[in-house]
């Protein structure tokens, strides 16, 4: 099939990083520090919620639109429990198949061909390619290392008459910075000053190891204009499962189902059965991988230091950023694909995150420790015997 009969606007996405990063990790038998996902699944007596489920015949047919009754009063109680936020679990609370469908259903729900929506780069690669889905356009406002702060001034100049949406991401992927509540204020003006809608991706909400996570839906003004999601995937260590869910006030959060049932439909449905256990019973568990993620945060930041790289300490998420220009190498693409066969070790080119990554940008390296202590050593051993220097 010829390309160019391909719709322009789509060719421009190609294969996520992620995908040809693990599929180099398989053909290498490389340690994948690129995609994050835990090597060890989530609580055992979620796993056996999903099987039960399954076994007693529910969720194995279609589940209602918006989910299960069980996973929205779940979802709606651990928002009221965790930040105090009140929903109907009917109108205000609809799950999704991962973050990821509730980002593209949003995105294509908000957003109109020409509109423009504020994201904070570098950003997830999904982003960018559902407001380009959506006709969209997507307009970044820079976090700069080495703290990768919001300046606000910045986010203010963004607007414009088009802008329809602002894109948050807290604690950010792939930087590790956490919004400060100063931040999140800072945000929030804005927002009300010129009637934006807010989308706030909140996967990590439970891996911030520095502060705690403050949803800007709890902020004055905020609850009216805000659609949070978030997912059971990092929160229960089974990224594969693509359970989500999103929030917020009716209005907007229909808006979101309108585009959703268009999508899936539905899925997941003894999942869903799962994630309602999960977020009624597992709470202590996620405690405890917050706690042992952030001693792997510590492991591999300083591991990577130590081999002479520049590290940006994370206060959130599965990942590290480190510079890679003080080993030599200006372009973080090319010391990623040359990795798992200098080092056998794979991780991301942060590059992939702007829209236009200048030198500084190009030479950023991702890493995830969302792997064991033992993992993290062997891939800290094998980076300290290899030659990571351009020169082969
Ligand atoms: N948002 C961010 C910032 C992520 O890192 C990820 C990866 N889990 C997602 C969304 C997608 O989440 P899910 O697997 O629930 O679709
Ligand atoms: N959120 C994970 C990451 O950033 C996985 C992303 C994906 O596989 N699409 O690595």
């Amino acid at each position: 099939m010829d390309k160019n009969r391909l719709v322009p606007h789509l060719s421009q996405l190609g294969t996520t990083i992620f995908a040809e990063m693990s599929a180099l990790a398989v053909s290498t038998g490389a340690i994948n520090l690129g995609q994050g996902f835990p090597d060890v699944d989530g609580p055992r007596s979620v796993a056996d919620a999903a099987r039960d489920a399954i076994s007693a015949g529910r969720g194995n047919q279609y589940p209602p639109g918006p989910g299960i009754p069980e996973l929205r009063d779940a979802i709606a109680a651990h928002q009221r429990t965790t930040y105090d936020i009140t929903l109907d679990p009917d109108s205000e609370v609809l799950v999704t198949a991962g973050a990821t469908e509730a980002i593209a259903a949003a995105m294509l729900a908000f957003v109109d061909e020409g509109d423009e929506v504020i994201a904070l780069e570098p950003f997830y690669d999904s982003y960018r390619a559902t407001i380009t889905m959506a006709r969209g356009r997507c307009i970044p406002v820079r976090l700069e290392p080495p703290e990768f702060r919001l300046d606000a001034g910045r986010l203010r100049d963004a607007v414009t008459e088009r802008t329809k949406v602002v894109l948050l991401n807290s604690p950010h992927n792939p930087t590790g910075a956490v919004l400060s509540t100063a931040e999140l204020g800072q945000i929030a003006q804005v927002a009300i000053d010129r009637d934006l809608i807010v989308v706030t991706d909140e996967v990590y909400e439970h891996l911030a190891f520095d502060e705690l996570h403050t949803p800007i839906a709890t902020l004055p003004g905020m609850a009216e204009r805000t659609v949070s999601i978030s997912s059971m995937g990092k929160t229960f260590s089974f990224t594969g499962w693509k359970v989500g869910w999103v929030s917020g006030p009716a209005s907007l959060v229909d808006a979101v189902r309108t585009t959703k049932q268009y999508l899936t439909f539905v899925s997941g449905g003894p999942f869903q059965y799962a994630a309602a256990h999960a977020l009624t019973a597992e709470m202590g568990w996620v405690e405890g991988l917050r706690q042992s993620m952030a001693n792997r945060r510590d492991l591999l930041t300083d591991g990577l230091a130590q081999l002479g790289l520049d590290t940006y300490r994370p206060r959130g998420t599965y990942f590290v950023v480190t510079d890679v220009r003080p080993l030599g190498w200006d372009d973080a693409l090319t010391f990623c694909r040359s990795l798992p066969e200098r080092a056998g070790v794979v991780a991301i080119p942060c590059s992939v995150f702007y829209e236009a990554p200048g030198a500084a940008e190009s030479a950023l390296v991702r890493w995830t420790f969302s792997k064991q202590e033992q993992v993290l050593q062997n891939a800290l051993a094998r980076l300290a015997s290899a030659n990571l220097t351009p020169t082969v």
